[in-house]
């Protein structure tokens, strides 16, 4: 049996793993990064180094002999998805949830209010993103709207000391700017409260240790029984305590300011007056939180919102749009013959890179229930080549890669460090072919 996955992050790998090693199946893996690892590369803060790392173990799978790696391959303009159907038994999609929701409010359209997917993709490097620095180079308060780890991520890159971020992987270009950045307070808005965020302890705890940073919360807040408000949750609990002892330190000069504002509706959104107006929310004695009437107005040369991701719709791939997911029964997807899903656009943005691994396994279980006794009418593995090279498409095997990795650890080793994020798509390409 030959398989083709389409997205070549977590979700994908571990697919490719399951099929390659527990079933002994053949998987082409296609992205449309001339890198694999997606999320893992292009999501995850270059300061967490233990969660980065995972990078080494995927990249592994991608080496098995079983498995090919089509990296600079866009799936529904390089080939298409019907293409894919034809050519091989099955088709799995783990193409993530690139696309970042909006707000919908005023001003949301400014130049100084952008995604946090786009600030992430430019500290993580990634070829597409936009440059900040400028930015960076003008603002003193920033606002992050969102109480989730990436709202966290986003609030700690902008004040961790510089000198601690020259240790990452970060592009030179981005580390510059974070010594140039003239950032001082970020304020992290949500509009339920402390017990509502879905950050993590860990990530959350981080922000109280950085070096010269303050965190500020109010007391009121906190709700007045941390064990009712948990609901047994123990990540919610650990993350009231973490915040408790915030608002029990004594309150010193710092240099750099973070501020959460809980229970706060962004509203408008003026670049002109640098400011953003939210709507402060009440609590009802049955818990529902309604608009208080009350207007607040924060200081805000850049506004990041950080409420979440969705997925795309994929041309010739079935996709529910309300959900922003491809709907599925079991992994399989809906209406369509022998393709399968999963990842994030299978179940939507949430859980942790190990999550993805469990939800891989589920559906090439469900793949391999379903084909292992019909016989395999698969193209040979010589015919998408042929396509691509017909087409133009200068694609990265697993060897480009190989060339890449080992410039991006070359580029470290003269900094000291394990790598330096190569982030420049042309310099990737032209690496990837060789000498
Ligand atoms: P998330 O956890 O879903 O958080 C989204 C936040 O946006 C929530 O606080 C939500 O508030 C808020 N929000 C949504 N719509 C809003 C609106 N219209 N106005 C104001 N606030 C709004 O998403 P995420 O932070 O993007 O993270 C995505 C996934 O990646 C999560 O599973 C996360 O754990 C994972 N991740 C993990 C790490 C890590 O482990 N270090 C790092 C990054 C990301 P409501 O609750 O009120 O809707």
């Amino acid at each position: 049996m030959r398989v083709a996955v389409v997205g070549a992050g977590p979700a994908g790998i571990y697919a490719a793993e399951s099929l390659a090693t527990d079933h002994d199946v053949e998987v082409d893996v296609f992205d449309t990064l001339p890198v694999p690892c997606g999320l893992v590369r292009y999501g995850v803060a270059p300061d967490h180094f233990s969660i980065r790392s995972v990078r080494d173990k995927l990249v592994e799978t991608l080496e098995h002999s079983n498995v090919r790696f089509f990296g600079n391959v866009t799936v529904g303009t390089d080939i298409s998805a019907d293409e894919l159907t034809s050519m091989y038994d099955a088709v799995i999609y783990t193409y993530g949830a690139s696309q970042d929701r909006v707000l919908g409010i005023e001003g949301e359209d400014s130049d100084s209010c952008f995604a946090a997917t786009e600030f992430v993709k430019w500290y993580t490097g990634h070829p597409d993103a936009q440059d900040f620095s400028d930015k960076l180079a003008r603002a003193q308060h920033v606002v992050v709207i969102g109480l989730g780890n990436v709202a966290v991520d986003v609030a700690r890159v902008l004040l961790k000391s510089p000198i601690k971020m020259t240790e990452t992987d970060m592009p030179e270009h981005v580390l510059q700017a974070l010594r140039d950045s003239t950032v001082r307070r970020v304020h992290v808005v949500g509009r339920r409260g402390p017990q509502h965020a879905t950050f993590t302890t860990k990530e959350l705890k981080e922000l109280g240790e950085l070096a010269g940073v303050s965190v500020h919360l109010q007391a009121s807040d906190l709700p007045s029984s941390d064990a009712e408000a948990s609901e047994g949750n123990r990540v919610i609990e650990r993350n009231l305590k973490v915040m408790r002892e915030w608002t029990q330190r004594d309150q010193v000069d710092s240099p750099k300011i973070i501020d959460f504002m809980f229970y706060s509706t962004p509203q408008e959104y003026s670049e002109t007056d640098s400011e953003l107006i939210v709507e402060h929310m009440t609590i009802r004695p049955d818990g529902k939180i309604e608009p208080s009437g009350r207007i607040e107005r924060i200081p805000a040369d850049l506004v990041i919102r950080s409420v979440g991701y969705k997925g795309a719709h994929l041309p010739g791939v079935a996709f529910d749009s309300a959900r922003s997911v491809i709907p599925s029964v079991d992994g399989k997807i809906i209406g369509m013959e022998r393709s399968y899903v999963a990842g994030w656009i299978k179940r939507g943005p949430s859980g942790i890179i190990g999550t993805n691994k469990k939800d891989a396994v589920a559906t090439v279980a469900t793949l391999v229930s379903d084909l292992s006794n019909r016989p395999s009418s698969a193209q040979p593995p010589d015919y998408v080549v042929s396509i691509l090279k017909d087409r133009g498409v200068d694609y990265v095997d697993v060897s480009g890669w190989k060339r890449i990795d080992a410039a991006e650890r070359e580029l470290g080793s003269s900094g000291g460090k394990e790598r330096t994020t190569i982030h420049d798509r042309h310099a990737m390409l032209n690496l990837a072919k060789g000498p």
